[in-house]
């Protein structure tokens, strides 16, 4: 059993929350820098990435995140979350060019089944799109798992997993297994 935290600022956390524990793991929700030292991951979940910053700078948050990730823990941002992962520490963990509200406003929430090319495996996903961003490049060292005609919905790196859609709120936990099998280490007893 892994401990998943989910940053609990802002934005779409209780669906997380009890996926995670679906899963058979233990969920925490996450207000606090020094909570990260309990877990073994973390979600960035879906909300509003402006607000999250803000609120990631006035909790102190910034410090513990990089460091976090730097000490090689699986973060996985949905959404706001993938705008959040391509701004940490200037993009130095995930080289991506974001463009925020990036489908338009015509379909600005759409669900759309997505193949989604894993390690383990293509799999195709439904997923939800709420005011979603998109990847227009990444850098070398962020592979993509997916794609909209040229839009990048989905990376990941060794430790990182970034989608531009909602998969917790689907009934389809295949993503966040693979995120908590392939890229948390269990160091917490
Ligand atoms: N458009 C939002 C942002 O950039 C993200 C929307 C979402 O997380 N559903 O913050």
């Amino acid at each position: 059993m892994k401990t998943i935290g989910v940053l609990a600022l802002q934005g779409a956390v209780s669906e997380h929350l009890s996926q995670i524990e679906g899963l058979g793991h233990k969920a925490v929700p996450i207000t606090l820098p020094a909570q990260l030292a309990t877990i073994d991951g973390l979600i960035l979940p879906g909300g509003e990435s402006t607000a999250m910053h803000i609120l990631l700078g006035t909790f102190d948050f910034i410090p513990a995140l990089i460091t976090f990730i730097e000490e090689g823990h699986g973060v996985f941002g949905t959404c706001a979350g993938m705008v959040l992962l391509s701004q940490l520490n200037e993009g130095a963990f995930l080289e991506a060019e974001v463009v925020r509200n990036g489908f338009g406003r015509q379909i600005d929430s759409f669900e759309y089944h997505l193949p989604v090319e894993l390690e383990t495996g293509t799999i195709s996903f439904p997923t939800v799109f709420i005011r979603a961003p998109f990847y227009a490049s990444v850098g070398n060292a962020v592979k993509v798992l997916a794609r909209i005609d040229t839009k990048i919905v989905a990376v990941e790196t060794p430790t990182l997993l970034a989608t531009a859609f909602h998969p917790e709120l689907t009934e389809d936990t295949r993503l966040l297994a693979y995120f908590i099998d392939k890229k948390v280490t269990a160091s917490q007893s």
